[in-house]
């Protein structure tokens, strides 16, 4: 083991971090696990588990509706997640976080409630080239309903954004830039505070889909300045099903509802209907109210770990996998941004991703092959796909090290 990975060990032990995680002292097909997707989803600490089993067991009920005791506790929980998330991201009022199943639905939550309010024939819409599906369409779909414009910040070939390039296509028909904060293909953190700044400074408001970067680095919506910020539970070791965003309150008081029905309204009629304020008016329906609660403990862990050593020991992981993958002969890093988030997507020059993460499997080695949702990412860097090997707190540098044995015998296995 690298010195600094030595050094950093006393400051953080992985190894008891591990110990919190109770699925990755399983062995697959023999050999002991070694997670690599956590851009997929991440794994789940046992209070976390505890936690929702806990409130199923003995605290479940509905929320807002009933005035018994079940309701009312259970109300309270579900609130006091939401100050807790609007902590995590450094928004100044909890009102301004609606939750959602994740970050797809709030992205489609934005583009439709935002969109049908603020954009109209002729106006633009900024996206990058480095954008999940979820961050894509939707805009697609809102250009082409109102008569707007999608354009496309370019890439480098170190897969970062071109901000001169991105001046360029600002104007006053911009109405929206959305861009991720971390790219989940190819790992680049994009200098969102400037990009805000920027898109402010033309009168366009700004979305940032957080999806990668809040289960990773410490994130203060304020300070970036956006207008929405956006999560989902999965990726922050919280269960499925549950995310949301961040939007500032004279922007969700502004737009309509996405979802319509139960909990949303103010007053219905027959004749008429008028709305609740926010949140309440973007949440239509029976939330994921166990899903929502847990997504509050798992905060209260990351906490406690602390978010800034969480990123300072993940990058320390990045240098050191870079390094080893870096070594090998055939294998190119596709993503070599200057700041870049603890994954790494790379091609073989002699296997399909496709093939290399079905024999990486053979030793217990979970790593994702495909476009990761992220298709004109793929096309930019001339690859049909990619295999990604994706870090959280938990990794260690010797499961990189069975990473790089594993890809060198997949290697010679196909040459
Ligand atoms: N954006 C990014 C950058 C992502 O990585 C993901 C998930 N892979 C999403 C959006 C969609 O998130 P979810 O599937 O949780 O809705």
């Amino acid at each position: 083991m690298p010195q600094t990975l030595m050094a950093d060990k006393a400051a953080f032990d992985v190894d008891k971090i591990r110990e919190d995680f109770p699925i990755l002292s399983q062995t697959v097909r023999g050999k002991p696990l070694v997670y690599l997707d956590n851009a997929a989803t991440t794994q789940k600490p046992r209070r976390v588990i505890e936690r929702v089993r806990r409130f199923d067991t003995e605290e479940y009920g509905t929320v807002r509706r009933g005035a018994y005791r079940l309701c009312e506790h259970a109300t309270q929980l579900f609130e006091d997640s939401r100050q807790k998330v609007a902590d995590f991201l450094g928004a100044g009022n909890k009102k301004e976080i609606v939750f959602t199943s994740g970050t797809t639905q709030a992205i489609n939550l934005v583009a439709y409630s935002f969109g049908r309010r603020f954009v109209y024939a002729g106006d633009e819409i900024i996206i990058s080239n480095i954008e999940h599906h979820a961050n894509t369409v939707p805009w697609q779909v809102l250009c082409e309903e109102r008569g707007a414009r999608l354009k496309v910040i370019p890439v480098n070939d170190a897969g970062e954004l071109i901000l001169e390039e991105y001046e360029k296509l600002l104007s006053d028909r911009t109405r929206l830039v959305a861009v991720n904060h971390v790219s989940n293909a190819l790992g680049t953190v994009n200098p969102v505070r400037e990009i805000t700044e920027k898109a402010h400074a033309a009168g366009a408001r700004v979305l940032i889909d957080g999806a990668q970067s809040t289960p990773h680095m410490k994130v203060d919506v304020r300070e970036i300045g956006c207008d929405f910020y956006t999560f989902s539970g999965h990726k922050m070791y919280a269960p499925s099903g549950v995310g949301g965003v961040f939007g500032k309150m004279e922007l969700w008081q502004e737009m309509p509802p996405y979802v319509t029905g139960g909990d949303m309204i103010m007053k219905v009629t027959l004749e008429k209907t008028t709305y609740a304020p926010p949140p309440a008016r973007f949440e239509a329906g029976t939330p994921a109210i166990t899903q929502v609660i847990g997504l509050g403990e798992a905060i209260d862990y990351l906490n406690g770990i602390g978010m800034d050593r969480i990123s300072q020991y993940e990058k320390s992981l990045l240098e050191y996998g870079s390094r080893v993958l870096g070594a090998i002969d055939g294998l190119r890093i596709i993503g070599t941004a200057h700041d870049k988030a603890a994954l790494i997507s790379f091609a073989l020059d002699v296997a399909h991703p496709h093939d290399v993460v079905t024999l990486l499997d053979q030793d217990g080695i979970a790593v994702r092959g495909g476009h990761h949702c992220a298709q004109p990412t793929m096309v930019r860097f001339g690859v049909p796909a990619t295999s990604r090997a994706s870090m959280a707190f938990y990794n260690k540098p010797e499961e990189l090290d069975a990473l790089a044995e594993s890809l060198q015998k997949v290697i010679k296995l196909f040459s």
